[in-house]
């Protein structure tokens, strides 16, 4: 993988934008999760100068690029965890758990 744009995985992952399947090791995009944190956190690590984006000192709109070419194209959920259909199960649980409450 480019070192660039594993600058902007790292800083999506640190801001809990991207998450990493705990079974599979895949990356995928939290819907839930605020994607301009993610912005925010590179701008400010950019405007600082820390060592860790210094590629991107010059040209924060490159690393801002970068990383939102990278938040679309990673999938919504683990692709491994969707053909297991775990999706499924997480949904049907719900449902019990409603269900099981109406009972009350
Ligand atoms: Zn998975």
């Amino acid at each position: 993988m480019e070192k660039k744009q594993s600058i902007a995985i790292e800083i999506a992952l640190q801001t809990q934008v991207l998450k990493t399947c705990p079974i599979h090791r895949k990356i995928y995009f939290d819907d839930d999760a605020d994607a301009a944190s993610a912005f925010a956190l590179a701008i400010e690590l950019v405007r600082k100068h820390k060592p860790y984006v210094e590629e991107f000192h010059d040209n924060e709109h490159e690393l801002m690029d970068l990383l939102s070419d990278t938040l679309s194209a990673t999938p919504l959920c683990c692709p491994e965890c969707q053909s297991l259909g775990v999706l499924g199960s997480l949904r049907e649980r719900s449902g019990f758990v409603e269900s099981a409450l109406e009972s009350r």
